[in-house]
């Protein structure tokens, strides 16, 4: 069930908007003024906001600004018939939609689903990895390099996750024994490099270029050399 944040401070509205939220599903926390929206914005683990722009206190903007880099999730800003600017300099800052008032409740749940759909594909898509010609899909345990399907065992898999995550950036045998083996094996690191030497097995035909590598002293990394 999606949480969505409300900031809107003519009460009716916001009551009226909440109820309809409410009965569609939604799980919905309402602020009426800037303040209290940037301080639930900032704590709460939302899906989407409705943002007000006038607002006493903290405009709508003020929030939008406040908060554009740490909330990544969609922003549909609520503006009045003329403030053509606002709607601008919203969309400017970040805000994915808008929506003028007066508007019908039916035009509001439709914005609202578009957004939250697009956002649901971003997240899809940020389960594809990839290195290359090597990618991974995290969803579907699926790992390809050029077109054919390369199996892994979990541990395998969980550690080409975890390189690929990290791609580009030199990882410690530490590092990678802590995260995919957890604590429980600390100390014994050459685990680690007997679980490289499989992953590069099986992710290498010998006419590709190799993409996991070893960094003397170090531990290893995960990228495209050109
Ligand atoms: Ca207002």
């Amino acid at each position: 069930m999606a949480r969505i944040l409300l900031i809107e401070d003519e009460e009716k509205l916001a009551r009226f908007i909440e109820l309809e939220l409410v009965h569609e599903g939604y799980q919905v926390e309402k602020a009426l003024d800037g303040r209290t929206g940037l301080e639930l914005a900032e704590q709460g683990n939302w899906d989407l906001m409705l943002l007000d722009i006038m607002l006493p206190g903290i405009s709508g903007l003020e929030v939008l600004r406040r908060i554009r880099k740490s909330f990544s999730r969609p922003v549909i800003i609520l503006t009045a018939r003329d403030a053509v600017m606002d709607k601008v300099t919203g969309l400017d800052m970040g805000a994915d939609d808008y929506i003028t008032k007066p508007f019908s409740i039916e035009e509001l749940l439709a914005r609202i689903r578009v957004a939250l759909r697009k956002q649901s594909r971003q997240a899809e898509d940020e389960k594809l990895l990839s290195c290359g010609d090597l990618s991974i899909d995290i969803s579907r345990h699926l790992v390809m390099r050029n077109g054919r399907e390369i199996a892994l065992t979990g541990r395998e898999f969980a550690l080409l996750q975890y390189f690929m995550e990290n791609k580009t950036l030199v990882l410690t045998r530490e590092q990678v024994l802590e995260k995919v083996w957890g604590y429980a094996y600390a100390g014994e690191t050459n685990v680690v490099d007997v679980y490289v030497r499989y992953l590069r097995n099986k992710m290498d035909d010998p006419f590709e270029k190799k993409l996991l590598h070893t960094v003397r002293g170090v531990g290893y990394v995960l990228r495209e050399e050109k």
